[in-house]
């Protein structure tokens, strides 16, 4: 037999972390990395921060998991609380991104449905997007590769380029159910959608009563300086999935709507058996009582800014290398002119540098939220030597 006991859809790397310590990742061999990667902008917390630690060691030992059968208080409790921070009226959790996408996709098409109309199905979504890895989100998709063998696809979805409002305006049809978009694409390369585009898509919403999903992912939750990244457009949702952050490391998400939008969602009508359990509602409180709240936004607003000028100088002594930063907050991008999969692999192996990489050559750098001035400069140092002694790889 030569398959491996973990199915091997992923290309792993030879970074094998045992251990967390605040912004580093400790290796079996011991090596120390620079964790500006966080798990893909999950680990907003660091790896060791005691008030997520105590909260999930405490409701280890008194419940994990009951059912979805019984009443919740720790569900209630959580989901008060995003509904007092958010625009939202009622939320269902899952366990992963995915599932939250998949929530908001039948709560948009029940949205429809409910009041008869059979037909509207169909949420346009756009070019680049990621929305998980489940067939109806693959199916939202345009992405090929993440169709490649896993025909035929979900019906019911329709890609226009992103950040086109034109497309999108004229993509509207009898059949059309809404809109899913990333306000900032995430694996599409930190791809922030324009204000006209956001406020565009809102106003057509709102013309052909339409639901306004939003995939925040990863761009929720702080990361950017806001609890969720569409306050910096100035307009709210109908629909929108959280997930990464929001745990800070416990699998978990979650389906935010309007009591409009949640109209088709009665019950018995969706579920989950893990879907808000104890354990993950406790993570949850925890991370909310860490990051929802102006001061710690403000600081990742800070933090944000001050790391974006400094990348904007940066770059501009490797005029060859890097094309420009983008991003909002601690969600930022450094897009290369040469490809950045290898500078990527550089930075991790020779400077233990933890970065992620993504689409349209583009460098993610979604440090945990709670860094401070040492790791900013440790960032820097490393980034720099990086840049310095790199040898752009021959093409192939
Ligand atoms: C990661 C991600 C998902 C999928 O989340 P999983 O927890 O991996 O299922 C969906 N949408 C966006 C924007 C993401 O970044």
């Amino acid at each position: 037999m030569s398959i491996t006991p973990l199915m091997p859809v992923y290309p792993r790397c030879g970074v094998r972390p045992v251990r967390g310590d605040h912004c580093h990742l400790i290796d079996e061999d011991g090596t120390r990395y620079l964790d500006f990667a966080s798990g893909i902008a999950v680990n907003l917390l660091g790896h060791s921060h005691e008030g997520l630690i105590g909260a999930i060691q405490r409701q280890a030992a008194t419940l994990m998991h009951v059912s979805n059968l019984y009443g919740s208080p720790q569900g209630e409790a959580l989901a008060q609380r995003l509904v007092d921070k958010t625009f939202a009226d009622t939320v269902f959790f899952t366990n992963s991104g995915a599932e939250a996408v998949e929530c908001a996709i039948k709560t948009a098409r029940a949205y429809h449905q409910a009041a008869g109309n059979e037909n509207r199905h169909e949420l346009i979504t756009f070019t680049s997007a990621f929305h998980g890895r489940t067939m109806a989100t693959i199916s939202a998709s345009n992405q090929e590769k993440m169709h490649k063998g896993f025909m035929p696809l979900l019906g019911g979805f329709r890609y226009v380029e992103f950040d086109d409002l034109e497309g999108a305006k004229a993509a509207i049809g009898p059949d059309t159910a809404g809109f899913l978009v990333e306000p900032i694409q995430g694996e599409g390369g930190i791809r922030p959608a324009s204000d006209a585009f956001m406020k565009g898509l809102r106003a057509l919403a709102d013309e052909h009563d339409l639901m306004l999903v939003l995939d925040e992912v990863q761009c929720g939750v702080a990361r950017t300086g806001k609890f969720y990244a569409h306050e910096h457009y100035g307009i709210e949702p109908d629909i929108l999935a959280s997930a990464k952050g929001l745990g800070g490391g416990f699998p978990f998400g979650a389906c935010l709507a309007t009591e409009k939008a949640a109209r088709g969602m009665g019950f018995g009508t969706h579920g989950s058996t893990y879907g808000g359990n104890p354990l993950a509602m406790a993570a949850g409180m925890a991370v909310m009582d860490a990051v929802a709240n102006d001061e710690f936004l403000a600081e990742v607003t800070e933090k944000g800014e001050r790391i974006r000028t400094r990348l904007e100088q940066f770059i501009g002594n490797y005029p060859d290398l890097f094309e420009l930063v983008r991003g909002k907050g601690l969600m930022l991008g450094l897009k290369m002119k040469v490809e950045s999969r290898p500078f990527f692999v550089h930075l991790r192996d020779n400077h233990q540098l933890l970065t992620v990489a993504a689409g349209d050559n583009t460098l993610r750098v979604l440090p945990p939220l709670v860094i401070g001035d040492a790791e900013i400069e440790e960032f820097f140092d490393k980034l720099s030597a990086g840049a310095a002694d790199y040898v752009i790889p021959e093409a192939a």
